[in-house]
């Protein structure tokens, strides 16, 4: 077997994880708050900072690094889902921003003075459909006007940078519904109670996500990213690198319910043997442990095709599929394995449990990538 280039990357990610122990997190999800220490820590130590070129600050990583950061964060019982945004989003930035913009934001990103972690796609009307997306950007002069709603806009309260998503042409006056969308930059410190409305929305796990509602939201026209109304192609660009992430979290958290159940099969004894010497306690946790792994080899994949700058489009989708359908298969045989102690706070597995579910639905829902693939790459008609 090949040694791992990122185990030291590892071993350091899951040494700091430590600090932040099961107790950490049952405390803020009781209260529904942000792991702000967690955040902040992560970010400190540079692994929010790990995709940006060292020229802005960053470390210049590759992606399947950023993977191994993100999956250790996860096996260690944490939630990523607080700041994995920070890793990613500002590939939009560096991809389409101009000079001016990454020279101003990239460095203040990587250093963490600055937190990127809002990403305004999906509206509440439009779901799916983003090019059905309504929240509209007029420009005005040196400003642009923006008016609209999002939905499920995670970490709002907890950025200072939006990556937002607006309608700058009628989609009636576009040739193609993809066309005509735009992307801004938003400093949400300047518009905040000025035009830009955070609400709170409680889940059934602690996401810190919210509805943002924008209401003659005044943006400089320098907010702009890229050209005008090529915005959705920009946004599309950033989503590989966002399954595969995602994906990598995934098996992060099979690794860590697969480790719960088998030390817990293994440690309770019940008629006089232990529970994991039974085949029906076996079974399910060894499936999900051979479902992990072959996901993880298409986490692998797709990363590779990424870094190599391939498309790996149908990989990645299928990357995150895999990975967050092994993961709540590995949450599922958990939760059987531990019994009554399954639904116990303290045993972070129903925590863990919740969390895990997320993925089967967002940042994209599993009928929407097999849809892909059977239109993409089996070639057979849309279906929508
Ligand atoms: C906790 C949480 C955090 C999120 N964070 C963000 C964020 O930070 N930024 C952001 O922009 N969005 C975010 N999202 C939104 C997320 O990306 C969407 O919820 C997800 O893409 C699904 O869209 P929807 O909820 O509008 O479902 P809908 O589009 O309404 O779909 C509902 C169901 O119908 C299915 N469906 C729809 N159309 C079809 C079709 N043609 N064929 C088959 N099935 C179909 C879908 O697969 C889904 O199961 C978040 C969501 C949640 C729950």
């Amino acid at each position: 077997m090949t040694p791992d280039p990122h185990a030291q990357i590892r071993q350091e990610v899951r040494k700091l994880c430590l600090e932040f122990p099961g107790a950490y997190w049952r405390a803020l999800d009781r209260e529904n708050a942000y792991p702000a220490e967690f955040v902040k820590t992560l970010g400190d130590h540079g692994w929010l900072a790990a995709l940006i070129p060292e020229e802005y600050g960053g470390s210049g990583l590759p992606l399947s690094a950023a993977a191994a950061i993100l999956e250790e964060v996860q096996r260690a019982g944490c939630n990523g889902g607080a700041c994995h945004a920070q890793i990613y989003m500002m590939g939009t930035l560096l991809r389409h921003g101009s000079e001016a913009q990454k020279s101003k934001y990239l460095p203040q990103i990587a250093s963490g003075a600055l937190r990127m972690q809002a990403f305004g796609v999906t509206e509440p009307t439009s779901g799916t459909d983003t090019t059905a997306l309504k929240t509209t950007a007029r420009r005005e002069g040196e400003h642009y006007i923006v008016n609209g709603q999002k939905i499920w806009t995670s970490r709002a309260e907890h950025s200072d940078l939006m990556l937002l998503l607006a309608r700058t042409t009628p989609r009636e006056q576009v040739a193609k519904r993809t066309d005509g969308l735009s992307v801004f930059l938003v400093d949400m410190r300047e518009v905040k109670g000025n035009g830009l409305t955070i609400r709170p929305i409680r889940t059934m796990m602690n996401h810190a996500t919210t509805e943002v509602f924008f209401e003659e939201m005044r943006i400089p026209a320098s907010t702009l990213v890229g050209e005008e109304g090529r915005g959705f192609r920009y946004i599309l660009s950033g989503m590989n690198a966002e399954r595969i992430l995602i994906a990598a979290e995934c098996i992060g958290d099979a690794k860590w319910f697969t480790e719960k159940s088998t030390a817990y099969a293994n440690e309770r004894v019940v008629f006089g043997r232990p529970i994991g010497q039974n085949q029906g306690i076996q079974f399910p946790i060894a499936k999900a442990y051979a479902r992990m792994r072959a996901a993880e080899l298409m986490v692998y994949h797709a990363a590779a095709l990424y870094e190599a700058g391939q498309d790996c489009g149908a990989e990645a989708n299928m990357a995150k599929m895999l990975a967050a359908e092994a993961s709540w298969e590995a949450a599922e045989a958990c939760v059987q394995t531990h019994g009554g102690f399954g639904f116990a706070e303290e045993y972070d597995v129903e925590r863990k449990f919740r969390e895990t579910r997320l993925y089967q639905v967002a940042p994209i829902s599993t009928n929407l990538i097999l849809s892909h693939l059977a239109e993409h790459v089996l070639g057979m008609p849309r279906s929508y």
